[in-house]
């Protein structure tokens, strides 16, 4: 029903003291690799939820790129879609250091080899989803290719991370296109105002169908096309890491609203997604399964 189109990532994270200068070398803790990537992470929030879940991605042939079809199995996503080879699996280098300040290399691999072509050869798969969701560690000319093939009554939902501006036909199929705020601003660009409903009212302006902006511990805002706002707000919780918060709330979002939810509606089931998400370390190992959702 949900297809996620996207990335995969290892996440390789050291800790440190301080991060090395130029020429020097520092020893930092011992090595974590947790599998990440935007796509990923959708994917695996989608399915820990019940919803029955795809991915499109590209993976190396090798041992992060069985981490992350490993992890993607045992949540329950259909790997039918992730392809395998072509350049090593795209890792981020994380180094943290004890403020809890990161510094990130992102290496994109294989991520960066899902091609249009890929997107074709996967027809049956983006023509059958219900709901197709996207993010940009992906070639931008692969995302568009996907909205050329989905069906006809199919729903696209597109996080545009990281954000560039976009172009007026990939716009034009979101709904919603779902920012934080500093993905609203780069999206915006010049045209960047002061409140979250002024973001919203700018973006809506440059064409997509809906609009949803992520706003942390505030929760989100909801613009729909019939010009209705509605402020969500977050449960209140002790956030401990908010890494992957939103693709968990996208995620949520998109699952529901292939059920035919309305969007405030179902902002307000991912709030509390992206809330219980924060409440653990982690990304994909933060992520909530309906009990534990309904449990809180
Ligand atoms: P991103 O992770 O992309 O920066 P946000 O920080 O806006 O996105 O978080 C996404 C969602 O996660 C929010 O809409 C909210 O539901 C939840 N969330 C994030 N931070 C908190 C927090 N401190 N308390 C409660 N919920 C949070």
């Amino acid at each position: 029903d949900l297809l996620v189109v996207g990335s995969a990532n290892a996440d390789l994270v050291i800790g440190v003291e301080r991060r090395p200068a130029a020429g020097e070398t520092v020893l930092g803790g011992d090595l974590a690799v947790h599998p990440g990537g935007k796509g990923a992470n959708q994917a695996v929030a989608a399915a820990r939820l019940g919803a029955r879940t795809a991915l499109l991605a590209r993976v190396g042939d090798d041992a992060n790129g069985r981490l992350l079809l490993d992890s993607q199995r045992a949540s329950g996503v259909d790997t039918s879609g992730v392809l395998v080879g072509g350049a090593p699996t795209g890792v981020a280098l994380i180094t943290v250091d004890p403020s809890g300040d990161n510094s990130i290399v992102v290496s994109p691999g294989a991520n960066a080899r899902l091609t249009p072509e890929d997107a074709r050869a996967a027809g049956t798969l983006i023509a059958s989803a219900k709901v197709v969701s996207a993010q940009l560690e992906i070639p931008l000319e692969t995302v568009a290719e996907t909205v050329r093939m989905l069906a006809p009554d199919a729903r696209f939902v597109l996080n545009p991370s990281p954000p560039m501006p976009l172009p007026a036909e990939l716009l034009a199929a979101c709904d919603p296109l779902v920012v934080n705020e500093h993905e609203a601003r780069v999206v915006l660009g010049e045209a960047a105002g002061g409140t979250p409903e002024d973001w919203a009212r700018g973006l809506l302006a440059l064409g997509p169908r809906s609009v949803v902006i992520t706003l942390g511990a505030e929760g989100a805002l909801t613009a729909d096309g019939s010009g209705a706002y509605d402020h969500v707000p977050s449960p209140r919780v002790d956030a401990v890491d908010t890494t992957g918060a939103g693709d968990a709330f996208t995620a949520a979002l998109a699952w529901r609203l292939g059920l035919g939810e309305k969007l405030a509606e179902a902002a307000a089931f991912a709030v509390r997604v992206g809330a219980a998400a924060v409440t653990r370390a982690g990304a994909q190992e933060s992520y909530p399964t309906a009990e534990e959702l309904t449990a809180r």
